[in-house]
């Protein structure tokens, strides 16, 4: 009997293991099921909570028969709600599509479902169109539609979701009418005038009259910017020469004004006047945009720079006259004592030239000084100060002269003075008086220098110089 059960025991351990695998594997397998059905039945209950928030949303869907008319094969029932009509009479074929549409918007529904077809798209965006619900009122709508096609590819149907998106075509439209409006008013400001974006500097509004001074009357690209208009560049004003108003008016919130130079669309300058004016947020914090005037004050500025041409020019020799020399004399002086330089002051004075006149005439006087001016200006440096001082007197200012210089240079001009030949005249010299600014100078002190100079060059016999 042991025998026996030594025998059968290895088989029967094998059974019994082989048994609780079978049922182990069998275990997992209802287990894993179990868990699928659950993952399963939650996409199910996800799917049909997305169906009714789809069918009741704000919506309508509705599927359409590519055939005369787009009967209607089904319609989501909110489109009672939304339109007034009932889902019914669509689906038993009292109602068309094509019947609730606005007819101004048939052909363009048309075609952009056969644009569609030829385009083998498979959904598309169409433009805003209009429906009529059942109180006859239009309603603007947004359309999504999906294309369904048979084996054959043919379009068959199309799937239409469609919104009122009415509140906010009208609220568009309340937008441009005002948008419109402000533009008439600002047009009809005879000054150039703009409004401009602080953040970015892009123009939000330009009035004719700025579009007349800078583009010819061409109308801007959208998002351009005031620098490009103005300026025809393609960055901000900075520094000093042409002050930014956005920043100015960021720092100080005060309206400021400043003087630019333009360009208008020929290339043409022009001097400008710029007022600008902050508009701030809605708490009256930030200033979120400028509104520029701006105006044209070219011929001003021309006529300004005419009459100080004149006011500071001798009109004979057409050289700085004694006033300006005045005012330069007293920058240079500043200047000097700025940056410790030095400069020298030459004073020169035609000898006897009252025989000129005498023996000449005063015309023939007149070209024998224009003709030494001339002959001076060949002489002098770029960065030296010719004026005349008086009658047939002249100073020259030169900076950044050492005595060794200094008295090479007025040697030149004697010696330039003497070798030159007036015609009908012959050689008129002058006397110089010169000297190099120093420290403990004011301009009395320096002129009285040079002039003692030149008193002692025509004192020793004239035609010479003299430094002190
Ligand atoms: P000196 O060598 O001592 O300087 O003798 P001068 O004759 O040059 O000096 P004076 O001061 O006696 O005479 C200067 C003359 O310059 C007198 C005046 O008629 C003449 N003059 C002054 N301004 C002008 C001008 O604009 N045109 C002409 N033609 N002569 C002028
Ligand atoms: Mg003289
Ligand atoms: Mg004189």
């Amino acid at each position: 009997m042991w025998q026996k059960l030594s025998q059968i025991l290895p088989i029967l351990l094998f059974s019994l293991s082989f048994l609780v695998i079978i049922l182990g594997i069998a275990l997992w397998n209802r287990l894993k099921r179990s868990a699928n059905e659950l993952q399963i039945q939650s996409l199910n209950q996800q799917i049909s909570y997305e169906h009714d928030l789809f069918l009741n949303g704000p919506g309508i869907i509705a599927k359409l028969r590519n055939e005369l008319g787009w009967p209607v094969e089904f319609i989501s029932s909110n489109v009672q709600d939304l339109l007034g009509y009932e889902a019914s009479r669509f689906t038993n074929g009292e109602l068309t599509f094509s019947n609730i549409i606005d007819p101004e918007y048939l052909s363009q529904y048309s075609r952009e479902t056969n644009q569609a077809d030829v385009d083998r798209v498979e959904s598309f965006k169409r433009s805003l169109y209009k429906i009529i619900d059942q109180q006859n009122r239009t309603k603007w709508i947004q359309d999504n539609t999906h294309i369904i096609r048979d084996k054959m590819g043919r379009l068959t149907h199309f799937f239409v979701h469609i919104n009122d998106v009415t509140p906010l075509k009208e609220a568009e439209e309340q937008l441009t009418r005002s948008h419109e409006y402000i533009q008439k008013v600002v047009d009809t400001i005879a000054d150039p005038t703009m409004v401009i974006d602080t953040n970015n500097h892009q123009l939000k509004l330009v009035n004719q009259s700025a579009l007349e001074l800078y583009t010819n009357g061409k109308q801007l690209k959208e998002g351009i910017r005031c620098f490009r208009l103005s300026h025809k560049r393609n960055t901000p004003c900075k520094g000093d020469h042409d002050p930014c108003p956005i920043n100015q008016i960021l720092k100080s919130k005060k309206n400021v004004s400043v003087i630019h130079k333009h360009y208008k669309d020929d290339g043409e300058v022009i001097h400008v006047d710029v007022r600008a004016t902050p508009i701030f947020d809605d708490k009256g914090e930030q200033v979120v945009q400028i509104i520029e005037s701006h105006r044209d004050i070219t011929q001003t500025v021309i006529m300004e720079k005419q009459l100080q041409h004149i006011a500071e020019t001798d009109r004979l020799t057409q050289i700085f006259n004694r006033m300006k020399f005045d005012e330069e004399l007293k920058n240079q002086i500043a200047w000097a004592s700025l940056t410790n330089n030095h400069f020298g002051l030459i004073m020169l004075d035609l000898d006897h030239f009252k025989q000129v006149n005498d023996n000449y005439g005063h015309d023939v006087g007149d070209q024998v000084l224009k003709r030494t001016v001339e002959l001076l200006h060949k002489r002098i440096r770029k960065s030296d100060i010719l004026a005349r001082w008086g009658g047939e007197e002249f100073m020259i200012i030169a900076p950044l002269i050492n005595h060794e210089e200094l008295t090479f240079f007025v040697e030149s001009l004697r010696s330039a003075m003497e070798n030159i030949s007036h015609e009908g005249v012959g050689v008129v010299t002058a006397s110089f008086g010169t000297s190099i600014l120093n420290p403990t100078d004011n301009i009395q002190s320096l002129i009285k220098r040079v002039d003692t100079a030149l008193y002692q060059s025509k004192k020793r016999g004239r035609n010479r110089y003299t430094i002190l």
